[in-house]
C-alpha cells in the first residue's frame, strides 16, 4: 500500500460551515454505533475519527483531505434516540444540507450483526430520490461466520433492494478494506 497524505481538515456543525470545494467527497453514513470511526480509522491508518465520536460529543460532518485530492467526509451517525429533539433535527438538517453539495459516493454501513433497519432503508431512500451514488457496506464481518456473512448480504441486498452485493469489511482484520479502497478509485 503506497503511503498516502491524510490532513484533518475541520468540522461543520451547522449548513453554513459547510465546505464547498470542487475536490470530489466521499461521505460515509450509518447508524450510530455501526462502527464508522473505526473503519474510517482502518481505512486512512490513522486514529483521525476516535476522539471525534465520544458519547455526548456535538454531531458533526468532519472532512478529511487525502493526498490533498478528494475529501473523505464523516457524517454524523443516526438513530441515536438519546438525544433532544433539537438535536435530532439539527442533525437531519446538517445532513439534508451535506447531501445538497451532492457527494461524489455515499457509503452507507450497516452493521453486519443487526437485522435491516427502517432508519437504514430511509436513507437509501433519500439518496435515490436525490439520485446520488451510493455503496452498501457491512461491518465488523470478523464478528460472523461465512454462513452469516452469506445471509447478512442476501438479507440487506433484498431489504434495500440493493442492486450491488454489499462490501462486507471489518475495521478489526482489515477485511474489504481494499475493496472499499477501489470502490473510491473508480470513482475518482
Ligand atoms: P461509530 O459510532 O459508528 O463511529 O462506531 P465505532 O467505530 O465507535 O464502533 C462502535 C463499536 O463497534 C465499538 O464498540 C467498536 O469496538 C465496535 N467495532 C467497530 N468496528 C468493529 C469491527 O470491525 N469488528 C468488531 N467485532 N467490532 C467493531
Amino acid at each position: 500500500v503506497k503511503s498516502r497524505s491524510v490532513e484533518y481538515v475541520g468540522a461543520a456543525y451547522t449548513p453554513e460551515q459547510l465546505l464547498r470545494d470542487v475536490r470530489p467527497q466521499f461521505a460515509f453514513i450509518g447508524r450510530s454505533n455501526v462502527g464508522k470511526s473505526s473503519l474510517l480509522n482502518a481505512l486512512l491508518g490513522k486514529d483521525i475519527f476516535r476522539t471525534s465520536k465520544t458519547p455526548g460529543r456535538t454531531q458533526a460532518v468532519h472532512y478529511v483531505l487525502v493526498d490533498g485530492a478528494w475529501y473523505v467526509v464523516d457524517l454524523p451517525g443516526y438513530g441515536y434516540a438519546k438525544l433532544p429533539q433539537r438535536e435530532l433535527a439539527r442533525i437531519a438538517a446538517l445532513t439534508e444540507a451535506y447531501f445538497a453539495e451532492r457527494p461524489r459516493l455515499t457509503f452507507v454501513l450497516l452493521d453486519g450483526r443487526i437485522p435491516p433497519q427502517g432508519k437504514d432503508e430511509e436513507t437509501f431512500a433519500w439518496l435515490r430520490s436525490l439520485g446520488l451514488p451510493f455503496r452498501a457496506v457491512v461491518t465488523k464481518v470478523d464478528a460472523l461466520s461465512r454462513a452469516e456473512r452469506a445471509q447478512a448480504s442476501r438479507r440487506f441486498v433484498q431489504a434495500f433492494s440493493l442492486s450491488e452485493p454489499p462490501i462486507l469489511t471489518s475495521a478489526r482484520t482489515g477485511e474489504g478494506l481494499g475493496e472499499v479502497w477501489r470502490a473510491i478509485r473508480d470513482a475518482l
